[in-house]
């Protein structure tokens, strides 16, 4: 714990340096004190009391013992100046404060103050016990009975007038700006708590509401305003206060460090102190009430530095926010820890007593209510970090979704492909069929037109195929079929041509940019090659002998005749071939069709 180590070390230097602090008090009373063990001696009898048992305080040194429910008496010697003059005892939580006047051995007036007796009861409206001194001419002694079952803290100054109020001018401007910080924070931050609707903010509203009111409450000023006659109840106020906020805190603390995340014995030990502190407050409700002070005062020195220590654990474990709480307990620490230890009677009452534990408050919610903000930009940056890493996810999705729409439309594409072949595709003998025939024609009479070249077009007819069928049956004649294509195709080579399935056991062959000389040569070859071929169709034993009679024509396509002509010339031609024999080429030539043996 590398980052740790200075901060620790920082803090025990500064609270050493503030304690050895002390108030410069430039009283010119002489104060000295006893206690008394009886609890039976009134003023007469005090009066009357060996001067060599009293014993002295140092200048400038408040009275401080701890936690005591003896009487103690303490004697103050006022010198007598000029001004007006008054004694103030700054800790307002005793409960009886008895002060008399003595002139010349005689009590000249005398006060019944405490915060076990009604506010109406002091000489002067104030938080704190102030007695105006009743002469400035001679030396007049003060005697003061403090019987408290809290800590018996008994700071006490005599000053002038104009000093006291000069002072009281700091102080209460400083109780009202402390009060300002508490009721500004906690507004924000219950605000907060309702748009966010995390507890842990609600936890630390409470923290600070009740923080605030516990120094309020030490400072006298719950009783001065709100139930100043009613001194039974401050019996009642403040363990419940010190030990809810204790627990507030705590609760706070586990929920923001997320403790039981990082240490389940940590986490364990502030409920153990949160438990002793409901202890504490029973105790306090029902029982002693001594002892109930005395623990909560106890678990609140253990559970301040406990907090801070497992917030730096927690911090060293990597938790960013743990860093910023540890700085922002470290004031209050310091604070509690004076504020606990001073009521263990173990410091005077300087000015960091006084003061010390609510600037450590007061700094110390400031920066939790940073923090806290900070958390708020914290969890935003989550968010956002998973808003991207969805945004990732749904981008990879979309990809993904893309991919698979392109490879579907690809099969589809390839499929309408393997289709518009099956539809261009005559399924007996594989080659073209009627529709490819006709598209190819129409684009072609087009395209040559253009060109201004002639287009030729062969229509061959199976001679005598009935009588094939007949004699052999229809599948054989199926397989004549699919020979005859096959060996025109195997004849038709330049690419161009086409030859297609014109019908039953016709077929086309359309020779584009082919005068008729060439047209005829391949007619007469395809018409050769099916004589010569050796056809034994089917399981057929015996060759079948096959013979075609081929229709030639050619036109140099205008614009005034459309492709239908070609056919019907080519027709023509075949009909002029089956009427000369059959098994010959004939060539459409004006009105009269030309056989290519006649030329
Ligand atoms: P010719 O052409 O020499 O005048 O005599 P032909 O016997 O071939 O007469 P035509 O062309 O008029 O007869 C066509 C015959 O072809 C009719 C039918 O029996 C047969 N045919 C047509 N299409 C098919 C087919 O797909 N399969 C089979 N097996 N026979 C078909
Ligand atoms: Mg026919
Ligand atoms: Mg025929």
């Amino acid at each position: 714990m590398k980052h740790t180590a200075n901060p620790v070390a920082l803090f025990w230097l500064a609270l050493v340096a503030l304690l050895s602090v002390n108030q410069a008090n430039a009283d010119a009373a002489v104060i000295r004190w006893f206690q008394d063990a009886g609890q039976l001696s009134n003023i007469d009898e005090v009066l009357a009391r060996e001067p060599d048992r009293w014993q002295s305080i140092d200048a400038g040194r408040g009275l401080n013992l701890g936690f005591s429910d003896s009487t103690y008496w303490i004697q103050v010697v006022v010198a007598p100046e000029s001004e007006n003059q008054v004694l103030e005892i700054s800790y307002p939580l005793l409960d009886e404060v008895d002060l008399f006047w003595v002139l010349n051995g005689r009590v000249i007036r005398s006060y019944e103050t405490g915060d076990a007796r009604p506010f109406s009861n002091r000489p002067v409206d104030h938080r704190n016990f102030v007695f105006p001194v009743p002469s400035n001419t001679e030396p007049i002694t003060a005697y003061v009975r403090v019987k408290t079952q809290g800590a018996v803290q008994v700071p006490v100054e005599v000053e002038t007038a104009a000093e006291f109020l000069a002072g009281e001018q700091l102080s209460y401007g400083w109780q009202t700006m402390f009060l300002g910080i508490i009721v500004a924070l906690a507004l924000y931050n219950l605000f907060l708590f309702a748009i966010i609707r995390q507890p842990t903010y609600l936890w630390y509203v409470l923290t600070v509401v009740l923080s605030g009111l516990v120094h309020l409450h030490f400072k006298g000023i719950l009783f001065q305003w709100l139930w100043p006659e009613l001194p039974g109840l401050n019996r009642y106020v403040t363990i419940p206060l010190t030990g809810l906020t204790m627990i507030a805190a705590l609760v706070f603390s586990l929920q923001f460090l997320a403790v039981s995340r990082y240490s389940k014995a940590s986490y364990r030990f502030l409920q153990v102190l949160m438990v002793g502190a409901g202890i504490g407050i029973v105790i306090g409700a029902f029982g002693a009430y001594q002892t109930a002070i005395t623990l909560v005062a106890v678990l609140a020195a253990i559970a301040t530095p406990a907090a801070w220590f497992i917030g730096i654990y927690v911090w060293s474990r990597g938790q960013r926010l743990a860093g910023i709480y540890v700085l922002a307990w470290a004031p209050l620490l310091l604070g509690h820890l004076i504020l606990a230890v001073s009521k263990l009677g173990y410091l005077p009452t300087t000015f960091l007593t006084e003061f010390g534990p609510q600037i450590g408050v007061a700094v110390e919610v400031i920066l939790l209510s940073f923090a806290l903000a900070y958390r708020i930009n914290l969890e935003r940056q989550r968010r956002l970090r998973a808003q991207e890493r969805a945004l990732g996810i749904q981008r990879q999705a979309n990809q993904t979704l893309e991919e698979r729409v392109r490879e579907r439309t690809e099969e589809l594409e390839r499929a309408n492909r393997r289709l518009e072949a099956i539809s261009l595709t005559d399924g007996l003998t594989q080659v073209a069929n009627r529709r490819q025939f006709d598209g190819r024609l129409k684009e072609e009479w087009c395209r040559v037109g253009r060109q201004g070249l002639p287009i030729s077009l062969l229509l061959l007819d199976i001679d005598y195929f009935k009588s094939v069928n007949d004699r052999y049956g229809h599948l054989v004649g199926d397989d004549c079929l699919i020979i005859v294509a096959a060996i025109c195709a195997n004849e038709i080579q330049r690419s161009g041509d086409l030859l297609a399935r014109y019908g039953g056991e016709e077929f086309a062959v359309l020779l584009p940019a082919t005068p008729a000389e060439g047209a005829e040569r391949v007619a007469e070859r395809l018409r050769q090659a099916v004589e010569n071929a050796t056809v034994y169709p089917g399981a057929q034993e015996a060759a079948v002998s096959l013979s075609v009679s081929i229709g030639v024509a050619t036109v140099v396509p205008t614009q005034d005749e459309s492709s239908g002509e070609l056919i019907r010339r080519a027709d023509a031609a075949l009909y002029g071939a089956k009427g000369a024999g059959r098994n010959r080429v004939m060539t459409y030539r004006g009105l009269r069709t030309v056989s290519a043996g006649d030329q």
